[in-house]
């Protein structure tokens, strides 16, 4: 068996982390290394999908779960303006095979993508 993710242990309360949202199936985080004034990682609590793709073939009402956590979110910090970006294989930057979603939202200006 392979390792718990990083976020796994998260929610399993093993490795610290500010955890800002909870549902039934999703959770989000603050990302450690913040990329724009506000940058979460939303996350479901599943770490069965690798990426972004195999969830939504095998999941679509869990992304559309955690999508609209992530509209909850940046209604609260950033007026509900907001890039959602999942990186996808490790050549577009992905470190975390447990899907997950960064939402950037502040002033985005002169700020790159993740990755
Ligand atoms: P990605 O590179 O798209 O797979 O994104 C992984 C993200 O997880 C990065 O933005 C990291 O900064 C973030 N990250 C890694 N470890 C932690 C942690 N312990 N707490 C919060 N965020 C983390």
């Amino acid at each position: 068996m392979s390792e718990p993710s990083v976020f796994t242990r998260i929610l399993n309360r093993e490795i610290p982390a500010e955890i800002v949202a909870e549902t039934d199936r999703v959770f989000a985080i603050q990302d450690i290394a913040p990329q724009a004034p506000v940058h979460l990682l939303v996350i479901p609590k599943t770490a069965e999908y690798r990426d972004v793709t195999e969830l939504a073939a095998a999941d679509p009402a869990l992304l559309a779960e955690l999508v609209a956590v992530a509209k909850n979110l940046a209604d609260e910090r950033c007026g509900g303006q907001f890039r959602l970006i999942f990186n996808t294989g490790a050549n577009a930057g992905q470190t975390v095979f447990h899907v997950h979603a960064h939402v950037l939202g502040g002033d985005l200006e002169e700020k790159s993508l993740v990755g």
